[in-house]
């Protein structure tokens, strides 16, 4: 393989109608190939931790510190925030074609049906529940859950986000909680 770590036949970068550029397909891609390798800095979970702190530092705790971070073994991650990774523009979906895996110490999105030539190329992030609130997801699938949150997650987060509801309506009724100064021009 003499092919550049990072590049794909398979990918182009385009600006993306979810979320600023995401990654295309270039061409036809049948179901279950390597679409692309997520390629980065191969780092020990010391120095992983390390990073994902200084980013969630950056961030204001909300859990975007660990988003380009991949597990890849017991000692090691990839941090894929690297400007040769096309594969981080992939963009989120609840409804993706691509999924990640591990194969003999490479991470690879892997296409899990078939993807026509223009489509955009997504895979689930898989976040946890923890921050939800601050990643809206726009991927505008008829599955979509409202937020970048792993599928096994999704029961959870349903009930969370019934709660939340409850509680605004509860507030709401209550007559407080509104913001002061009037800016969304709230009628008293
Ligand atoms: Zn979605």
């Amino acid at each position: 393989m003499s092919k550049a770590r990072g590049e794909s036949k398979y990918v182009a970068i385009r600006k993306s109608g979810i979320h600023n550029r995401g990654i295309f397909a270039a061409r036809d891609i049948p179901e279950g190939e390597r679409v692309i390798e997520y390629v980065g800095d191969k780092v020990t979970k010391a120095e992983s931790d390390r990073r994902a702190d200084l980013q969630l530092d950056k961030a204001g705790k909300n859990g975007d510190g660990a988003v380009y971070i991949f597990t890849l073994n017991k000692r090691y991650d990839i941090d894929g925030n690297v400007s040769w990774n096309k594969a981080r523009l992939a963009n989120h979906s609840c409804d993706p074609n691509c999924e990640t895996d591990v194969i003999k110490g490479h991470v690879y999105l892997i296409s899990l049906r078939e993807i026509g030539k223009g489509e955009e190329i997504t895979y689930n992030y898989n976040f946890d529940l923890e921050f939800f609130e601050d990643h809206p997801c726009l991927c505008g699938t008829e599955k979509c859950v409202g937020y970048i949150v792993g599928d096994e997650y999704w029961p959870k987060l349903r009930k969370a986000i019934k709660k939340k509801k409850a509680a605004k309506r509860k507030k709401a009724a209550k007559g407080k909680g509104g913001k002061k100064g009037g800016k969304a021009g709230k009628k008293k």
